[in-house]
């Protein structure tokens, strides 16, 4: 009779390797406690700690982030990833100083920047437009805004 050696894929039928059970009562057991773990890096972070992970799906990390939303966004579909968008373009705002630019023509470059996006403009609801049909003035009637965080702060906040 043969036996699996060392770590296997965990297959359809839910079938895994005896470390891999391990890991994974350890994962629940520390989720438990209160971490949670970053599915990209692998490293612990505190659950109450609602800055240090992202969830989108899966948990990711604030150091990973950038790096998983270029792979990430390119597989979703519109819809799906707009509302991602706005998600973490919320995220940002609330835990790591992300700034909102209006103008397309003021983004600073991607050099500069820690992770940039663009986000529907959560006040007109991606419509360019206010109820009374005026222009709304917090995306100028794009629609969209730029979520921006700079390296600087991208650095402090790590
Ligand atoms: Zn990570
Ligand atoms: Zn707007």
């Amino acid at each position: 009779m043969e036996r699996s050696i060392g770590f296997q894929i965990a297959t359809n039928e839910g079938r895994r390797s005896p470390i891999e059970r391990d890991m994974q009562a350890m994962v629940d057991a520390l989720a438990l406690l209160g971490v949670r773990r970053c599915s990209q890096c692998g490293q612990f972070f505190r659950s109450a700690d609602s800055g240090a992970l992202f969830e989108g799906g899966e948990l990711v990390c604030y150091g990973c982030v950038p790096e998983w939303w270029s792979s990430r966004s390119p597989e979703l579909a519109i819809a799906e990833r707009h509302r991602a968008e706005g998600k973490l373009a919320a995220w940002l705002r609330k835990y790591h100083q992300a700034q909102v630019v209006k103008d397309p023509a003021r983004v600073p470059d991607a050099q500069s920047c820690y992770i940039q996006l663009a986000a529907g403009c959560v006040e007109c609801g991606g419509s360019g437009k206010l109820l009374e049909g005026e222009r709304c003035r917090f995306c100028n009637g794009l629609g969209t805004v730029f979520v921006v965080v700079l390296k600087e702060t991208g650095r402090a906040a790590a």
